[in-house]
């Protein structure tokens, strides 16, 4: 069975990383204008650099995985057949679980970018408008590398492919209000293969999917992982 997960920022909520749109509208303070966008870099590119800073020290410093991403990567592992995830979160979370097949459709925030050369490099430290890139050495070119509103997501192709190929689409923590991601269960069903969503809400594609269960990812999921391994009669 070929299976490909899509992950949202829900997926990585219960390892204490906000998501996207709390109840007041902004992203952890910010309207994503000013954070999200290029013109928001544009305008005030210290701020930017300021805002992926603490994401990153954050991520680095005080979060880990959770069982949700830890039971992907047991089912990468084990299942007879191949799991590509998906995922729109810009964490390395699913890789510290030990995933292997990842395709970060929207960037990381461990790596940057020189807007110079096109240099995409390594990035655990602070950086700001006077770094310089290592690479081609001019300074004040280097912006997160990660998919701002109203650019175009990495790995797009390699993605339908995989949906192509999928027995079994799953989306876990996205509020499917983002697209190209949200549009993915639609090609999926298109293309032949049964839809499941796990989220704690409603979500705005949720009534697309052939089945949806509610409740927090760390604990559908692993749940949900047990089912497809118990039935899976070729486990390695
Ligand atoms: P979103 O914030 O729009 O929606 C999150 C969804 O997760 C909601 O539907 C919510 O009901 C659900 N959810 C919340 N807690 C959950 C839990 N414990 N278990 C299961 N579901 C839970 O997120 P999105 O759809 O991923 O889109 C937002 C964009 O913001 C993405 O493009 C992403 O790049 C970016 N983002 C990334 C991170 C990250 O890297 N961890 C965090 C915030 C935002």
């Amino acid at each position: 069975m070929n299976i490909v997960v899509l992950t949202g920022a829900g997926i990585s909520a219960e390892s204490g990383i906000p998501v996207f749109r709390g109840a007041d509208g902004l992203w952890e303070g910010h309207r994503f204008e000013d954070v999200a966008t290029p013109e928001g870099f544009e305008a005030n590119p210290a701020l930017v650099h300021r805002f992926y800073n603490e994401r990153r020290r954050f991520l680095l410093d005080d979060v880990e995985p959770n069982a949700a991403h830890r039971a992907l990567a047991k089912l990468e592992e084990r299942l007879n057949g191949k799991l590509v995830v998906v995922t729109q979160n810009i964490d390395n979370l699913h890789e510290r679980a030990g995933s292997k097949s990842v395709l970060h459709m929207h960037g990381e925030l461990l790596k940057s970018r020189c807007t110079s050369c096109g240099d995409v490099v390594r990035c655990w430290e602070d950086t700001g408008t006077g770094s310089r890139c290592d690479v081609c050495g001019e300074t004040g070119t280097l912006r997160p590398h990660v998919v701002w509103f109203g650019e175009m997501p990495f790995h797009l192709h390699e993605i339908g492919l995989a949906i192509r190929d999928a027995d079994l689409f799953v989306a876990i923590g996205t509020s499917g209000r983002v697209y190209p991601a949200a549009g993915f269960v639609t090609m999926a069903r298109e293309g032949g293969a049964r839809t499941l969503e796990l989220n704690l809400e409603t979500a705005d594609t949720s009534g697309v999917f052939d089945e949806s269960r509610r409740g927090p990812a760390g604990r559908l999921v692993p749940a949900w992982v047990s089912e497809v391994l118990g039935g899976d009669r070729n486990p390695h």
